[in-house]
């Protein structure tokens, strides 16, 4: 953990249309705060500026951890994971027909949808009520 003013978490979470950049899941319906996320973890020496920080839920957060490349499940290929700054959502990801599963598309979406468990039940379970209720998916 390292110490985020209030000033720079507010600015992130504007840039980060106040969304997770992983799942895109809304702060205003993901019932928990969501955390400033550093995009290459300070494990592997990233920093706290604002160019590595960005707005991920605790579940993308969590599964993450100090990750910055994983096992591409389609080729086994060691992959880096989406980072939400510098890359376009929709160039590596989409939502399932019925909005509640996030497809890869590349290798690096590929390899974030199982490295950061994008469709874990429990969050799967809670986008088919946000469907409903008109909430989800997101508009990029
Ligand atoms: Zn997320």
């Amino acid at each position: 953990m390292s110490y985020i003013p209030a000033t720079l978490r507010r600015k992130v979470a504007i840039a980060a249309k106040h969304r997770c950049g992983y799942c895109l899941t809304a702060q205003k319906i993901s019932g928990a705060q969501m955390h400033i996320e550093h995009i290459v973890p300070l494990a592997h020496g990233g920093t706290s500026d604002e160019a590595n920080l960005w707005l991920a839920c605790a579940w993308c957060n969590s599964h993450k951890g100090d990750q910055t490349h994983a096992v591409d499940p389609e080729t086994t290929q060691t992959r880096p994971l989406y980072n939400p700054r510098a890359q376009r959502w929709s160039d590596h990801f989409q939502w399932s027909d019925d909005g509640t599963q996030i497809i890869g598309l590349t290798p690096i979406g590929r390899t974030s949808v199982k490295a950061l468990q994008l469709n874990n039940d429990f969050i799967v379970a809670a986008r088919r009520f946000w469907v409903q209720a008109g909430w989800h998916p997101p508009q990029e």
